[in-house]
């Protein structure tokens, strides 16, 4: 679960402070800490209000710029070692959430919701969408980041496929174990890792991982190509 950003008024942090809530610098935000109960910060919560409410968009997470993640991964199949992708977004990024139900004053006819707003980075997995433009990007880089269907996920989503033999490399193991190519441990691991930072926007469909500390300092940017 990510942290949750808050709306603090500047005549209301102190207060909010005191409740628990804790201060980004960086993004410039009070937010409610991972594991920590929101009910007494649930007045400074993001409120929606039916102007907000959007109707469902073709891509679910967006980005004003996003990186593509060069990372190694050991084939599980040849044991060879090969390149593998992902896509990193900053802080900043969205993602669209339904509205339910239950929220007051709504009424559904279609599937329809607003963008919430994640103050921190984080990776996409199991990504099933891209935006032509993401898409023409991302081949320019490579085409072993490609639509197959995953036995163990039960669906199809963009994989890295190895470079050598062509085996599926499936997203679990890099995004979720620890040491994965997309899970760093260590700053040694990380400067191993490229960004290309891209200056367009993001919009695909998928799943958003966020870590601790992704070691982000340690890896090698290359912008501007
Ligand atoms: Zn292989």
């Amino acid at each position: 679960m990510a942290r949750v950003d808050l709306d603090v008024p500047f005549s209301e942090k102190d207060e909010a402070k005191a409740l628990g809530a804790r201060w980004d610098p960086q993004a410039k935000v009070w937010f409610v800490p991972e594991g920590r109960d929101p009910a007494p910060l649930a007045r400074w919560l993001p409120q929606h209000h039916e102007s907000d409410i959007e109707p469902e968009p073709e891509y679910a997470i967006r980005s004003p710029y996003y990186f593509l993640v060069e990372s190694n991964s050991a084939c599980w199949k040849c044991g060879s070692s090969t390149r593998v992708h992902a896509f990193m977004l900053p802080e900043g990024h969205e993602q669209f959430e339904y509205a339910d139900e239950e929220d007051e004053g709504f009424t559904l006819d279609s599937p329809c919701g607003y963008w919430q707003r994640y103050g921190e980075r984080g990776k996409v997995s199991n990504l099933y969408g891209l935006s032509p433009s993401v898409l023409a990007q991302l081949r320019s880089h490579t085409n072993r980041y490609k639509p197959a269907y995953s036995q163990q996920a039960g669906e199809t989503y963009y994989m890295n496929h190895c470079e050598h033999c062509g085996a599926k490399l499936g997203d679990f193991y890099m995004h979720s174990e620890p040491g994965g190519a997309f899970f760093p441990t260590s700053p040694a691991q990380a400067s191993t890792m490229v960004l290309h930072k891209v200056e367009a926007p993001f919009g695909g469909n998928g799943s958003m991982g966020y870590a601790s500390d992704d070691f982000f300092e340690f890896m090698q940017c290359k912008s501007g190509e």
